[in-house]
């Protein structure tokens, strides 16, 4: 071992050189379908106006802190109830880094169910928390009495529970998601990354229950560049949570673009509404694929299952021709032979069936 190699092996925590960093393709050239982003970009129009706004903007001054204009802004847009707190983060992946922060401890541990966000669990690791994955039931909803068995073994003090979860793309069942809810002895984080496209919400039963928090991002409603999310709770915990936060976490560019792409909402929703009907289309399509067996969504992404053994293959297939989707084969288990392909324009989404369909 080189000098250098010592060094690091001595001081850089076993747990940290044992990880592996969070990898993203290069995607330069590719038809982007790989990660949950809104294929569509402004009108001129409204893109000249954005570059009018940000010239009023200090560059030299620090950001509001508390961005009171934003979350006015925010509160209104996703119908968060009155009383309740909101927290902001730079995109919701800081949120989750802030809880972990905010809970971890010898002995501490993260739950949530399998497969679901990969971040869930790389974050805890960062964080010096103890992670346990709870395996979905088949068709890939909650399995009740397993995740009650590891609540009530580990006492977990986050569960998160992604609605919808990705990469399934479904929704968990209501009545699962409340046994959970009521089984944890600490904060639930009720993660609606996919809220946009998805059929119903938590963000109301936030007054129902007070260990629950929900989680938001503006990234797959168009704005994933401009890394924002929000966290939505009772004050009391957010006032702690805040205690992690870096005092100016959400830059003034990224403050004023989202006040600005918040008050264009309809552009946003109309793009969203193109998204969902255009899932339904790329469904069918995929469903009548012989041989695929489709996944059912409530995001702007479908999981496929390609025959055995051959999703590695087929998803080299379509990068070398351009198509760029995510392989979630290698993970093995329940999601072996699966792919993840997220809502493109329609264009690109025939490209993507053609090209698949060249390669079956
Ligand atoms: N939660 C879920 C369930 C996700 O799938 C993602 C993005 N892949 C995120 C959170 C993170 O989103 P962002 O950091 O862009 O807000």
């Amino acid at each position: 071992m080189s000098a250098l190699h010592e060094r690091i092996a001595r001081w850089i925590r076993p747990e940290i050189r044992s990880l592996s960093a969070y990898h993203v393709p290069e995607a330069g050239g590719y038809i982007k379908l790989d990660a949950m982003e809104n294929p569509y970009p402004w009108p001129a129009r409204m893109v000249d106006a954005w570059l009018e706004a940000l010239r009023a903007v200090s560059l030299n001054r620090y950001p509001d802190p508390g961005a009171r204009r934003l979350k006015g802004q925010l509160r209104q847009a996703m119908g968060v109830p009155e009383g309740v707190g909101l927290l902001l983060g730079n995109g919701s992946d800081e949120l989750i880094q802030m809880l972990a922060l905010a809970v971890a401890g010898p002995g501490r541990t993260v739950l949530a169910p399998e497969p679901t966000f990969v971040m869930y669990r790389l974050i805890a690791q960062v964080a010096g928390l103890e992670y346990v994955g709870v395996p979905l039931a088949g068709d890939f909803d909650l399995d009740v009495p397993a995740m009650e068995a590891a609540i009530a073994r580990h006492e977990p003090a986050l569960v998160f529970l992604a609605y919808p979860n990705n990469p399934t793309g479904n929704q968990f069942s209501l009545q699962a998601m409340e046994r959970i809810i009521a089984a944890a002895p600490g904060l639930v984080v009720v993660d609606e990354a996919y809220a946009a496209f998805a059929r119903d919400s938590f963000m109301a039963a936030i007054a129902r229950h007070e260990h629950l928090l929900v989680l938001r991002t503006l990234s797959k409603m168009g704005l994933a560049g401009l890394r924002l999310g929000f966290l939505a709770g009772a004050e009391p915990w957010l006032t702690e949570l805040d205690k992690t936060r870096l005092p100016y976490n959400v830059n003034v560019l990224t403050q004023v673009s989202a006040e600005f792409a918040l008050a264009h909402r309809e552009v946003l929703d109309e793009q969203t509404r193109r998204i969902r009907a255009d899932r339904e289309t790329l469904m069918e399509a995929l469903a009548a694929l012989e041989g695929v067996q489709v996944y059912p969504s409530d995001a702007n992404f479908i999981l496929f299952r390609l025959p055995a053994g051959r999703a590695h293959e087929v998803f080299e297939g379509l990068k070398a021709r351009g198509v760029l989707v995510k392989d979630l084969s290698g993970a093995g288990g329940a999601l072996a032979d699966c792919l993840r392909v997220t809502v493109g324009t329609a264009e690109e989404n025939n490209t993507f069936l053609r090209t698949l369909r060249g390669l079956l």
